[in-house]
């Protein structure tokens, strides 16, 4: 059974929507594992990406974009409708932890490595987000081109950017686009 804390697959499901992005080198980080491993690594949850493999790429990408999907729903149906479906393809069944250890949590990839324990806990940690919380504090950046997304964790939940840099560049962009007005 994973230890993470919950809220860590989060951080996960984050860091695979972001890992393709415009304004990164490359746009698609996805074109090899590298990247997933060293950002999973990052979060602490090493295995779970080195038990994937290039064969699983096609497959992640797919994933990518429907988790993206989720936090450019806009609405709680409209996420729900998305999440059930991956819930239901990957068989993703909930289980509770038996060893009597740590925080009772729900465990949506129990017995799984790899890519089948992604497919089924991604999808899981954002439906137990949106159940508790809706998905008001799911964003994407505003900073076009940027389509980063972010779990607003601010306390007015009033985010709009997903990086520090994103902030910067659009207040320059609005700082210009002022000067250009007057
Ligand atoms: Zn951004």
């Amino acid at each position: 059974m994973s230890t993470a804390r919950p809220g860590d697959d989060l951080d996960l499901a984050v860091a695979l929507v972001n890992s393709a992005c415009p304004l990164a080198e490359p746009a698609d980080r996805l074109d090899g594992l590298d990247h997933l491993r060293r950002t999973f690594a990052d979060l602490g949850e090493p295995a779970l990406a080195a038990d994937t493999s290039p064969d699983d790429l096609p497959s992640l990408r797919l994933l990518r974009d429907r988790l993206r999907g989720v936090f450019a729903a806009g609405s709680t149906a409209g996420a729900a409708r998305l999440l059930n479906g991956l819930l239901r393809e990957s068989n993703a069944v909930p289980q509770l932890p038996t060893d009597g250890e740590g925080p009772l949590r729900l465990d949506w990839g129990a017995d799984r490595r790899g890519y089948p324990a992604l497919a089924a806990r991604l999808p899981g940690a954002l439906a137990a987000y949106v159940a508790e919380h809706g998905v008001q504090r799911l964003g994407s950046c505003a900073a076009a081109p940027c389509s980063c997304v972010f779990v607003d964790r601010t306390r007015p939940g009033n985010r709009r950017f997903c990086c520090d840099q994103c902030t910067d560049r659009a207040a320059a962009s609005a700082y210009r686009g002022r000067r250009r007005a007057r």
